[in-house]
C-alpha cells in the first residue's frame, strides 16, 4: 500500500498533553508516517485544558518523537500536521469551536470528512465527551467516524454497561475501538498463527494432549505515581479483566472459519462464555490475592504498597492475582488455565507456557532421569519468541535423555525493534480493522467473570502484605498449582536466548 492509498483521516486526540499521548501516541503516529503508512492527507488536533499555541504544541510533538527519530526535516514535516485546541471537555461551548477547527482542517488537508476521536483521558470523561461529540454535531460527518477508547472500560459490569449505553448513543458498535494494547503486541497476535498455521500443534491443542496452560505477566515496578487510580482498581481489574482474559480467550478459542473481525471475535466470545464462573464460596479455592510488602528488587530496597504515595496505609487492594480458570467445553474440559500477574515481582516478564501431557510409558525412567514434559513457550515481553522444549539423546555413550530447547527469537525486544503495539492499533483503526480491539460482548463477559471475585475480595479484609517485593508472589499461588500436581515454570529458566 502506498502512502496515498492509506485512508485520509483527521484525528482528534483528547488528552494531548498527557503521558499516553506523549510517550505512545505521537511516536507511534510518527513511525507510521516515516514508514509511509500514514496518508499524506492527515491532520491531528490535540485537545487539553492548558493553554498552548499551535507552535508550542508542535514543539511538544518534536520533543516526543525525538525518542524515535533524529531526522529533523521529517520530524518538522510531521509536526506541521498538528494543531492544538485548549478546551475543557466538560464545557459544552468549546465543542462548537473545535468543530469549526476540524471542519477547516478537513478542507485544508483533504481528509474526506473522516474523523477519529481518540480519548486518551481519565475514564470519567469518556461518556461526557461521546455525548458532546454527538450533541454538538462533531459526529455529523461525510466520511467515517470512529471512537478510540482507552482502558479501563468501566470498573465493573454495571458501570461498563452504563458507559457503553452512553457512547452507543453517538457511535455504533462497529465504530467503537476499545483499546487493549496487549492485542497489539507482536507475540499476542502470533498466538493465532502458531495455533492455526502449524500441523504439529493444532491436533494436539486440546485436553487429550495438554495438561495445563500457564500465563504469567509480572512487573518489577510498583504503582509509581498511579496510587490513587490503583487503589480503586487493583490487579484484578487492571490486568485480569482485560489483558489476561484476552490471552486466555486467544489460546482457548476454536479456529475461526475466516480471519476476519467478525469470525475471530465470535470465537473469542464463545471462549469467554465457556469460562466457568467462580461462585462466592469457590473464590478461595480458585483465586489467590496478594499485596507486596517491602523488599529488594534488582538489589534495591523498595517500600511496601501501603507505604506508596496516595495509598491507604491499611489498603485492602491486591497488587497480585493468581487464578485457575476452567473452560467448560469439549476441547478444554479438565485442563486448568493458570494466570498470575503482579507488581514488584522478581522479574519483568510476560510468558505463556503450554505444558503437554506426559507420554504413556516413560522408557527412560530407569536412567534415573525422568523425561521433562514438552513445553511450548510463547515469550511476549520483554523478549519476543517461541521455544519448544523436547527430550533428545544425551550425546555420547548410552541412551540417556536430556531436555533440549528449540528456539526462535523474534529479533529483539518488544517496544524496540518490533512496531509498538500502539502503532499497529492506530494503523488498524485508520484502515477500519477492529479485529484487535475488544467487542462489547467480550468486555461484558469478562467483567461478569471478575465481578464475583472482586465482590468477595472487597467484602473480606485480607491479611496483607503477604509477599515480599522482589519475589514471585505469595506462597498460596504455588499451593494453587501444587494441589493439582503442577508448579509454575520458572520464567527466567525458560528464556528464549539461553539455549
Ligand atoms: P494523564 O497523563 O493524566 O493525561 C490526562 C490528559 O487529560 C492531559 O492531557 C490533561 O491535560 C487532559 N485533561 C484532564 N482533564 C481535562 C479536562 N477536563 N478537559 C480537557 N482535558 C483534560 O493520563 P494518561 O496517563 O495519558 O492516561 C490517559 C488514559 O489512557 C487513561 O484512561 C489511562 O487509564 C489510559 N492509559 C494510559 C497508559 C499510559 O501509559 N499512560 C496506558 C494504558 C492506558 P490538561 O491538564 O492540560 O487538561
Amino acid at each position: 500500500m502506498t502512502q496515498n492509498e492509506n485512508p485520509a483521516s483527521l484525528i482528534v486526540i483528547f488528552g494531548a498533553t498527557g503521558d499516553l499521548a506523549n510517550r505512545k501516541l505521537f511516536p507511534s503516529l510518527y513511525n507510521l508516517f516515516s514508514k509511509g503508512n500514514l496518508s499524506k492527507n492527515f491532520a491531528v488536533v490535540g485537545v487539553a485544558r492548558r493553554s498552548l499555541s499551535n507552535d508550542e504544541f508542535k514543539q511538544n510533538i518534536i520533543k516526543s518523537i525525538g525518542t524515535v527519530s533524529n531526522d529533523v526535516d521529517k520530524m518538522n514535516e510531521f509536526a506541521s500536521h498538528f494543531y492544538y485546541h485548549s478546551h475543557d471537555v466538560t464545557d459544552s461551548a468549546s465543542y462548537t469551536a473545535l468543530n469549526e477547527i476540524i471542519t477547516d482542517l478537513d478542507d485544508h488537508y483533504g481528509t474526506k470528512g473522516n474523523r477519529i476521536f481518540y480519548l486518551a483521558m481519565a475514564p470519567e470523561f469518556f461518556g461526557t465527551i461521546a455525548t458532546h461529540l454527538k450533541e454538538d454535531g462533531l459526529t455529523d460527518v461525510s466520511g467515517f467516524k470512529r471512537l478510540v477508547i482507552e482502558k479501563p472500560f468501566g470498573h465493573d459490569l454495571q458501570s461498563a454497561q452504563e458507559l457503553n449505553n452512553q457512547i452507543r448513543t453517538a457511535f455504533a458498535e462497529e465504530e467503537i475501538y476499545r483499546i487493549d494494547h496487549y492485542l497489539g503486541k507482536e507475540m499476542v497476535q502470533n498466538i493465532e498463527v502458531i495455533r492455526f498455521a502449524n500441523a504439529i500443534f493444532e491436533p494436539l491443542w486440546n485436553n487429550r494432549y495438554i495438561s495445563n496452560i500457564q500465563i504469567t505477566s509480572s512487573e518489577t515496578l510498583g504503582v509509581e505515581e498511579r496510587g490513587r487510580y490503583y487503589e480503586n482498581s487493583g490487579a484484578l481489574r487492571d490486568m485480569v479483566q482485560n489483558h489476561m482474559l484476552q490471552m486466555v480467550a486467544l489460546l482457548a478459542m476454536e479456529p475461526p472459519i475466516r480471519l476476519n473481525t467478525e469470525e475471530i471475535r465470535s470465537e473469542k466470545v464463545k471462549a469467554f462464555r465457556a469460562m466457568r464462573p467462580i461462585k462466592d464460596d469457590e473464590v478461595k479455592q480458585f483465586f489467590v490475592r496478594g499485596q507486596y510488602g517491602p523488599g529488594y528488587v534488582n538489589g534495591e530496597l523498595v517500600s511496601g504498597y501501603r507505604q506508596e504515595n496516595m495509598v491507604n496505609p491499611e489498603s485492602n487492594t491486591e497488587t497480585f492475582v493468581a487464578g485457575k480458570l476452567m473452560i467448560d467445553n469439549f476441547r478444554w474440559a479438565g485442563v486448568p488455565f493458570y494466570i498470575r500477574t503482579g507488581k514488584r515481582m522478581k522479574t519483568k516478564s510476560t510468558k505463556i507456557v503450554v505444558q503437554f501431557k506426559d507420554i504413556p510409558m516413560n522408557l527412560y525412567y530407569k536412567t534415573e532421569q525422568t523425561l521433562s514434559p514438552n513445553l511450548l513457550v510463547i515469550h511476549i515481553q520483554p523478549e519476543e519468541g517461541i521455544t519448544l522444549h523436547l527430550n533428545a539423546k544425551k550425546a555420547g555413550q548410552g541412551i540417556d535423555a536430556q531436555a533440549v530447547k528449540l528456539s526462535y527469537a523474534n529479533k529483539g525486544v518488544d517496544g524496540i525493534n518490533t512496531p509498538e503495539a500502539y502503532e499497529k492499533l492506530l494503523y488498524d483503526c485508520m484502515k477500519g480493522d477492529a479485529t484487535n480491539f475488544t467487542h462489547w460482548d467480550e468486555v461484558a463477559l469478562s467483567w461478569n467473570f471478575v465481578d464475583n471475585i472482586s465482590d468477595v475480595w472487597q467484602n473480606t479484609y485480607a491479611n496483607f502484605p503477604n509477599y515480599e517485593a522482589g519475589s514471585y508472589g505469595p506462597r498460596e499461588s504455588d499451593i494453587l498449582l501444587a494441589r493439582d500436581g503442577f508448579f509454575w515454570w520458572p520464567v527466567t529458566n525458560l528464556d528464549v536466548e539461553s539455549c
